[in-house]
């Protein structure tokens, strides 16, 4: 749906993180024209001898929901929305890789505040970042992700050791008004997992 412009990442995002209700309300199509192009796709996967294969989608919230993607959630429809197609001429390794990479539950998100007087919806706080919940906004404490910091974008190798070390993390993201879109500026990780990367890298740098 997003590679032929029907579906924007943007409403993705907002998906995955259970702002809309289910995936079709994002899509701009008709449910007509929708279950048409499902039932193609899938016709043209069996004919390509592309092989069935059914992946979780949970939410990108603390919570980790079962995501729907169709208003009824029938679960035909569900279950064809839920169907990856893998080639056939991959291993049995390479496709249980391929398998495993698609059920990793996605990344949690927080992103930086657009308006300076919003309201957390638990404890009517505030905060420079927030994370999307069906309700409304919440803050960090709030949402379980009080306790980590920042790691702002630009040092790949900081932020792939912090992260790597880190039980829990979230990407931190901020809205382009000039992009239209979110755009990563850093990644929130636990204090201890950013000092032990820190200490890693300086030891490595000593000559
Ligand atoms: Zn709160």
């Amino acid at each position: 749906m997003v590679g032929i412009g029907w579906l924007s990442q943007n409403r993705v995002l907002e998906w995955r993180t259970r702002r809309l209700p289910f995936l079709e309300r994002g899509i701009q199509a008709s449910p007509k024209k929708i279950s048409e192009a499902m039932r193609l796709f899938a016709a043209w996967a069996r004919q390509a001898g592309l092989r069935p294969s059914t992946t979780e989608y949970v939410a990108r919230t603390a919570a980790r929901e079962r995501l729907q993607f169709s208003k009824s959630a029938e679960s035909a429809i569900e279950a064809a929305w839920r169907t990856h197609w893998v080639s056939s001429k991959l291993t049995e390794a390479e496709r249980a890789r391929v398998e495993a990479k698609a059920q990793k539950p996605p990344e949690l998100v927080a992103s930086e505040a657009r308006h300076p007087d919003w309201r957390c919806h638990r404890c009517g706080g505030t905060g420079a970042f927030l994370v999307m919940e069906p309700p409304g906004p919440a803050c960090l404490p709030c949402a379980g992700l009080g306790h980590l910091v920042m790691v702002p974008a630009g040092d790949a190798l900081l932020t792939r050791r912090a992260r790597a070390a880190s039980k829990l993390t979230a990407v931190l993201v901020r809205w382009s008004r000039t992009r239209k879109r979110y755009e990563r500026i850093g990644a929130l990780v636990e204090p201890t997992a950013l000092a032990a990367a820190r200490t890693r890298i300086e030891h490595e740098e000593q000559p």
